[in-house]
């Protein structure tokens, strides 16, 4: 968490490969984030009323906006990141994919569900299912992508017809400002704000908000969690992971070393689903250790400018710098040793892409979520071995299996306690919205998109029931109560929901009459 909090009035955002001031942004009072969300109450129903197809215009139009101002947001989110310049490009052409799939698709993911009765009394009735949105969602989003995190909840919410109040992570605000600008410049209904601000604004978002959608640690997770609770009001968490890749000794070695380096070390290792944890069988061992160091010690680190000369940027702050050498140092000391890099640069906040072998559980570079360029990889008998130890662990978010075996891939990947596993590749999973992205155990509650589930969780469901047949003046059971007509609605009940004629039990029934 920053140490930043709501008694300072503005907020100064630094490169961290440079230290240079980028950009100020206002801290947001909590009174003013409710009245925020105050006016998003007027825009909002007329929002859900245009429906999906209304909605659509304005998303398709911020679409545009987004991929006319690429080079622009790029610049901004590098800015504040000093990520290298691809990556600062992938950031927006995640979020124009996402946004284009459930704008395009709202329709059909929010279309009434008319279910069929579960008896055939109920067959009197139509039912209906409609999915009415939450009146303001909050989105509050993290540092380690600051134009795709919010992007990526924010779009399906605003697509399901909520109004949405994003707060940024106070690292990297000035991505999401721009979101804003977007929206404003394309002349979109009122429905987004973005208010900046640290741990006081988000948790007035919490306060006033009607669902909050949060990603960021775990530790700030249970706390916003507790505060819903205290309001009654739902949420979804996206919180740490410490993703464990499990290479097989049927697996293609070269391609398990790169697809591990590049799971490992993308976003300088500032990714939830990086791979945190690498559990090798025994044969392939010393083959992949020697591949794995190769593909690592290749990368090329530095700061970008417009061009792409570097695989791997900085780290966020100096605080994720202190604890990737916090954890690269405890392993040290307890004996484990660096393949390749293991200090920082010099420069900002670079930290060497570093893999480390003889580790164990008993160290805070596996235990921990470490959030950085670090691999630490340890040497397994067998599957099981593997299988068991990645899965002690408190989270639970993805993991990896590499095999040269499909079949055993799938039937190691059922066995593993995470919310996605990718077999023969990282990442798989985050690129294909159909499926939900969402983290067991400490690694989240619920989980974003899974198709029309992405936009339905945003959603209230309102079950609507309409006669189907001409109605009579009175129904069975209205009053005045009568034994007469309650042994023939109990003997019917029973003739449709319990196994027909031979559970009606005619003569108990007729007996519950006598005993008036
Ligand atoms: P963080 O929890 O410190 O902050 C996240 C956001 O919460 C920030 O906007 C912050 O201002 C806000 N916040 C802080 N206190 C709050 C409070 N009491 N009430 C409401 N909001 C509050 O997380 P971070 O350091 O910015 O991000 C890194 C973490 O995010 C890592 O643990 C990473 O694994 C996780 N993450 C998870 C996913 C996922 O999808 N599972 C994705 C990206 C990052």
């Amino acid at each position: 968490m920053s140490e930043l909090d709501n008694d300072v009035a503005v907020i100064e955002v630094h490169n961290p490969a440079t230290g240079d001031l980028v950009g100020t942004v206002p801290v947001i009072a909590p009174d003013d984030v409710a009245a925020a969300v105050r006016e998003l109450r007027l825009y909002q129903p007329e929002w859900e009323a245009i429906g999906p197809a209304g909605r659509k215009h304005w998303l398709l139009k911020m679409q545009d906006w987004l991929i006319d101002n690429t080079e622009q947001l790029a610049a901004v989110l590098q800015s504040e990141t000093a990520k290298p310049r691809v990556d600062a490009i992938v950031d927006s052409a995640f979020a124009v994919d996402i946004l284009g799939y459930y704008a395009r698709r709202a329709g059909k993911f929010l279309a009434d569900d008319h279910p069929s009765p579960h008896s055939p009394l109920a067959r009197v009735k139509s039912l209906t299912v409609a999915y009415r949105p939450y009146p303001v969602v909050g989105v509050i989003t993290p540092w380690n992508f600051p134009l795709a995190m919010p992007a990526i909840d924010v779009f399906p919410a605003l697509a399901a017809g909520a109004a949405v109040i994003l707060k940024p992570s106070e690292v990297t605000p000035l991505s999401a400002v721009e979101l804003a600008r977007g929206w404003a410049e394309i002349g979109a209904p009122p429905v987004l704000r973005v208010v900046t601000g640290a741990g006081a604004t988000g948790a007035a978002v919490v306060e006033n908000a009607d669902y909050i959608q949060f990603t960021g640690s775990t530790a700030t997770g249970r706390r916003i969690a507790a505060a819903c609770a205290e309001r009654m009001v739902p949420y979804s968490l996206e919180l740490g992971g410490k993703d464990p890749a499990i290479v097989l000794a049927d697996a293609d070695l070269d391609r398990a070393a790169h697809g591990i380096a590049f799971g490992g070390m993308f976003n300088a290792g500032q990714v939830c689903i990086s791979v945190e944890r690498v559990y090798v069988e025994a044969p392939v061992y010393d083959e992949f250790v020697t591949k794995l160091t190769a593909a690592v010690a290749a990368l090329r680190q530095g700061a970008d400018g417009r061009e792409s000369e570097h695989d791997v940027g900085a780290l966020a702050n100096e605080n994720q710098v202190l604890i990737v050498q916090r954890h690269v140092d405890e392993a040290v000391a307890a004996g484990a040793r660096v393949t390749t890099g293991g200090k920082r640069t010099g420069v900002g906040t670079f930290f060497e892409p570093t893999v480390l072998v003889d580790v164990d559980h008993s160290m805070s570079c596996v235990a921990e979520e470490t959030f950085g360029p670090t691999l630490p990889v340890m040497k397994v008998a067998d599957e099981a071995e593997a299988i068991r130890l990645a899965n002690d662990s408190i989270y639970g978010l993805s993991a990896s299996v590499w095999t040269g075996d499909k079949a055993r891939g799938e039937r190691v990947a059922r066995q593993l306690e995470t919310g996605a596993v990718n077999i023969n590749d990282v990442f798989a999973n985050l690129f294909n919205p159909a499926m939900p992205m969402g983290g067991w155990g400490l690694s989240g509650v619920g989980a974003r998109w899974g198709g029309a589930s992405g936009l339905r969780k945003y959603c209230r469901a309102q079950a609507m029931t309409k006669p189907k047949l001409p109605t009579m003046g009175k129904e069975l059971f209205w009053y005045p109560s009568d034994m007469n007509k309650l042994v023939i609605a109990v003997a019917a009940m029973r003739a449709a929901g319990a196994r027909g004629m031979r559970r009606i039990d005619l003569p108990t029934v007729l007996r519950l009459k006598k005993s008036k």
